[in-house]
């Protein structure tokens, strides 16, 4: 199925064009519906399958960019994954203008972090630990947070951040949509969906 067949922005199409994808991979058919009607998801998907633009697409489509507030926050559990999703949601966020991804990871000096944050960011996407330093420090404030993505949840849990991704997720408004990626289900994710997700759709691609 094309991407045309969605409620996009004309603008988004066009862009979508421009970057050469037209048919939607399996994950992005059975999860942009989902994602923008405003549900919560948990989806069964690799990485190489297309999710970034599963959920980047949709979280796009209800940016603010006038609005200078974090809007979306992606967590990944490496600074490669958070690298790779920031660069793809780049291509995806082409159609809009002055539109500000910031990456937050460890392993990296946190003072050039906080420089770019005090200039506005809308989108931020980084690792559990580093994002919860920059909580506790105040300078990162999440109570604009529209759209909460959860990428490669399973690896996250393995590498011992469930503590950091609940203080992350209780400073994000509950109204927020939780969006859910893993490429397995153990126990500790559907109690971390039980948790923070509200009557999530499954889809398995
Ligand atoms: P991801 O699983 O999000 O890391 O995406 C894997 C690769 O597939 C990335 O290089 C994307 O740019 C590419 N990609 C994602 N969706 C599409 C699509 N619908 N058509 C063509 N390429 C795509």
């Amino acid at each position: 199925t094309r991407f045309s067949s969605l409620d996009l922005p004309a603008a988004q199409l066009a862009n979508l064009e421009s970057i050469g994808y037209e048919q939607m991979t399996p994950i992005q058919q059975l999860s942009l519906p989902v994602v923008l009607a405003g549900h919560d998801l948990i989806a069964q998907a690799r990485t190489g399958s297309g999710k970034t633009a599963a959920f980047g697409i949709g979280l796009l489509t209800r940016l603010i960019p006038r609005l200078f507030a974090v809007q979306a926050l992606v967590l990944c559990p490496t600074r490669e994954l958070a690298d790779q999703v920031a660069r793809e949601l780049r291509r995806l966020a082409r159609y809009l203008d002055n539109i500000k991804i910031v990456t937050l990871c460890g392993g990296t000096p946190i003072g050039p972090q906080i420089g770019s944050l005090e200039h506005g960011a809308h989108i931020v996407v980084g690792t559990p630990g580093r994002i919860k330093d920059h909580l506790r420090k105040g300078t990162l404030v999440l109570d604009r947070v529209d759209c909460l993505v959860l990428d490669e949840a399973d690896r996250m849990l393995d590498m011992g951040f469930a503590e950091d991704i609940g203080a992350i997720i209780d400073s994000t408004p509950a109204s927020r949509q939780t969006l859910l990626f893993s490429a397995t289900y153990p126990k500790d994710i559907e109690q971390l969906s039980a948790h923070y997700q509200r009557e999530p759709e499954r889809v398995t691609a």
